[in-house]
C-alpha cells in the first residue's frame, strides 16, 4: 500500500530499539547500524505507520503530508 506520508528517520535521534520495526515492519526495519530506515514498496496501512511514529521513545519518526506540512511529531 502506498502511504499518504512522507515518512523520515531522524538517524542521530534513533536509538536503535526496534519498536517501529516490530509495529509497522513493512515500513521500517534497523539497518546494520543499529537505526530505523524506511522500506520501498508495500507499506503498512497509515494508521499503523502513526501508530508506530507515535511508539517511538525519541521522537525520531517525522510524518510529513503530501504537501509537506508536518502531520507528526505535532
Ligand atoms: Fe529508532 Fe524510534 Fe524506531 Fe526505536 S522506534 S528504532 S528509536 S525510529
Amino acid at each position: 500500500m502506498a502511504s499518504k506520508y512522507k515518512i523520515k528517520v531522524d538517524k542521530v535521534k534513533c536509538i536503535g530499539c526496534g519498536t517501529c520495526s516490530a509495529l509497522a515492519s513493512k515500513t521500517f526495519k534497523l539497518n546494520s547500524d543499529q537505526k530505523a530506515e524506511v522500506m520501498k514498496g508495500d507499506l503498512d496501512d497509515d494508521k499503523t505507520i502513526h501508530q508506530a511514529a507515535e511508539s517511538c521513545p525519541v521522537f525520531a519518526i517525522i510524518l510529513k503530508d503530501s504537501k509537506g506540512k508536518k502531520v507528526f511529531p505535532e
